[in-house]
């Protein structure tokens, strides 16, 4: 699908669980395709799901999701520095205990066939394959993508 030489196909999987949780995604969209050296391919819809492996008392907070493509000329771990950039600016608090509720989270699901396996970039995303909240945009804007590795 790249149709440049050096370019990379990243997968970024969007999820927000506190209102205004549309308007956050949105935002998020507009910040990846400012991220330099990038374009925005493709966007799914928006769905909303229930919260997954959350604590208890957050469990009637549903996401809003969203998978979108990017094509980028820049390296891995500094597309993911840009996307925590972004989760910084629209307000992310990044605290000790995971899947609490968060304005806006981005994790990169797939980058090219890379196939990392550091605590700071795991490639593919480990759990990617078994969210319903990721396959099933990932889908409708990728028909038939097969993890690396
Ligand atoms: P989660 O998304 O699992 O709820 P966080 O967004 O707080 O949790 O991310 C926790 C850590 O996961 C980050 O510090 C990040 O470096 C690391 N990480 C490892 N692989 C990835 C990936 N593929 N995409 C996003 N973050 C990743
Ligand atoms: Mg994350």
């Amino acid at each position: 699908m790249s149709d440049a030489p050096d370019t990379t196909l990243a997968v970024v999987s969007l999820g927000s669980n506190i209102e205004p949780r549309a308007q956050r995604l949105a935002d998020a969209l507009a910040a990846l395709a400012a991220i330099p050296r990038t374009r925005v391919v493709k966007a799914s819809s928006v769905r909303e799901t229930e919260p997954v492996d959350v604590p208890e008392e957050f469990r009637g907070q549903r996401f809003l999701n969203q998978v979108v493509v990017c094509e980028t000329a820049l390296e891995a771990h500094d597309f993911l520095h840009r996307l925590q950039a972004i989760e910084t600016e629209q307000g992310r608090v990044r605290g000790p205990v995971r899947n609490v509720p968060r304005t806006i989270d981005l994790d990169l699901v797939a980058f090219g066939d890379l196939v990392l396996d550091e605590p700071e970039l795991t490639l593919p995303h480990p759990r990617a394959r078994e969210r319903a909240f990721v396959m099933e945009p990932l889908a409708e804007v990728l028909p038939g993508f097969v993890f690396p590795g």
